[in-house]
């Protein structure tokens, strides 16, 4: 079990809250139906009754074959009516049985397979979920989408290059939302560099918003927190790599890290952000990270190794114009 104790209980309690919920539903239809057709509800009595009745006579055991061939009898012929009242109705009596989220294993998160229990696939979809839930927490995931992304802050007018940001930026936000609409694990991987405050950070939060919204797993973090996070986690002696927040970061569908350059630089956080990447593109499954840093600071930051790498397999967004933020503000 790949996953700490504790997401797995908070699993199996999403799990439970299903399996009720399935259950009152059940019961919501089962009490409509017999509030339109008593005469269902007096054989449902009766049937129970029944049950109760062959347990006594089996425990009396006097007589009991002739008695129990009698309630054997009387349960069929109550069931058919049943069944045939449901039918005049319209119903089938698996319409009356709980309707539960995962149809292999009825939201108990175990099936049996070759006579061995074993998780079911629904069980390690939550646990993944809510280890990326728990590395998100912090994150102000639901503040930004494409809908809250606005043009009207790039100007239409040429910078010192010659490239125009509004342009520019209408590119990059086309890029974007296709990014986020077709996105799958063969998704290539994308670096966005420029400025603070050009609006890196928010494209990529809608990305994140709308893979999430697609039923895969997105973790978004900056480079500060998650490296002085995995720096503390490495050097625990409590540390098991299978329950590592590397990997949750390794194991998510998207990763995105945010801010890259601005962690504290040292040989671990130097070799632990090339290893997050390496580790990414080796499990073939897409990154995105975002940047200050320019080419040159980049090589300076980082190895040799890591940016020719990282730009020979990411797509480049550059972000061009001037800090949009305190015009946001006004
Ligand atoms: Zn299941």
């Amino acid at each position: 079990m790949p996953y700490s104790n504790d997401i797995l209980i908070q699993a199996k309690d999403r799990l439970a809250e299903r399996r009720l919920s399935a259950q009152r539903a059940a019961d919501y239809r089962r009490e409509q139906l017999y509030s339109q057709e008593p005469r269902l509800q007096e054989i449902d009595r009766e049937l129970s009754q029944i049950g109760i009745n062959a347990a006594k006579t089996i425990l009396k055991n006097s007589d009991s074959k002739a008695d129990m061939r009698q309630l054997a009898d009387r349960s069929l012929a109550l069931q058919k009516e049943y069944n045939e009242i449901l039918g005049r109705l319209g119903f089938d009596p698996t319409d009356l049985e709980p309707v539960f989220v995962c149809q292999r294993c009825s939201d108990t998160g175990y099936i049996e397979l070759d006579n061995r229990t074993v998780v079911c696939d629904c069980l390690k979809k939550l646990m993944s979920d809510i280890a990326c839930e728990q590395l998100n927490a912090n994150s102000p995931l639901q503040l930004c989408t494409f809908e809250s992304f606005s043009l009207d802050y790039y100007s239409d007018q040429p910078d010192q290059n010659g490239s125009i940001p509004l342009n520019r930026m209408s590119n990059i936000l086309n890029y974007c939302r296709n990014y986020a609409d077709t996105f799958s694990l063969s998704s290539r991987s994308i670096i966005m560099r420029g400025a603070t405050g050009l609006g890196k950070t928010h494209l990529s939060l809608a990305i994140a918003n709308e893979v999430i919204r697609k039923g895969m797993s997105v973790v978004y973090v900056s480079a500060p927190d998650i490296l002085s996070r995995l720096e503390r986690e490495h050097f625990s002696y409590q540390y098991k790599e299978e329950e590592s927040i590397f990997n949750s970061l390794i194991k998510c569908d998207l990763l995105i890290i945010d801010d890259l350059g601005t962690e504290f630089i040292s040989q671990f956080s130097v070799a632990a952000v090339y290893n997050l990447f390496n580790s990414r593109i080796l499990a073939g499954k897409p990154i995105i990270m975002n940047t200050n840093l320019t080419l040159n600071e980049l090589l300076s930051t980082y190895s040799q190794r890591f940016v020719s790498r990282m730009m020979g397999s990411c797509d480049k967004l550059d972000f061009i114009g001037d800090d949009i933020r305190p015009r946001l503000k006004a």
